[in-house]
């Protein structure tokens, strides 16, 4: 069976959170498949427990924990997809220290050394992704082990997508009688309007 499931992932947000919706696909067969999608969004640098401008440890927030309850929905769901929703690689010192020293000779940027070892499905660019300008940004989204889409950011020369504009993910996952079901899931990416990326 092969499902496709369009998902259209918000625009930016501004709080960090990690999100969970559920939702079903049903095959003209009756197989039932349940879907877990988890997205993060507006994580603006804090990947560690640590609050940079007040130079401490915090408990409010770091992607590193959401890496713990991320892991607890993977283990008490089948079908789980992880989704990042764009402004990520600006917002604190931390950032400013990374722009200023970008990957260099494929290396991978330490934000997608994260995010690959959290195993995100795709992610999608936010406003701030930008501030630090398109050879920073290629050069961190180069490391990623996953999509990273955005429809609506046009080459100016091409008239065409700059990056690459959705993704087809394909995924064997469990149908509610527990058989495997093969399954392409569609993720496109949007930007907010061009007044908010001029900054
Ligand atoms: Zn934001």
């Amino acid at each position: 069976m092969k499902r496709f499931l369009a998902i259209l992932l918000a625009l930016c947000v501004f709080t960090a959170i990690v999100a969970r919706r559920q939702c079903s696909v049903a095959g003209g067969d009756g197989a039932i498949v349940d879907l877990t999608i988890l997205s993060t969004t507006d994580i603006h640098n804090n990947y560690m427990d640590y609050d940079y401008f007040t130079d401490l440890p915090t408990e409010r927030f770091g992607l590193l924990r959401l890496a713990t309850a991320i892991r607890e929905q993977r283990a008490q769901n089948t079908n789980v997809l992880l989704f990042d929703n764009g402004d990520n690689l600006q917002g604190n010192p931390l950032g400013e220290f990374l722009a200023r020293n970008p990957p260099r000779n494929g290396e991978v940027s330490p934000i997608m050394a994260l995010m690959n070892a959290m195993s995100y499905d795709a992610m999608n660019l936010g406003n701030h992704d930008f501030d630090f300008g398109l050879d920073y940004l290629n050069a961190v989204i180069s490391g990623a082990g996953f999509p990273v889409i955005s429809a609506n950011m046009i080459d100016a020369n091409t008239r065409r997508p700059y990056f690459r504009p959705y993704a087809i993910l394909q995924r064997d996952f469990r149908d509610r009688n527990g058989r495997l079901q093969n399954i392409r899931i569609g993720v496109l990416g949007l930007l907010p309007s061009a007044d908010q990326l001029l900054e």
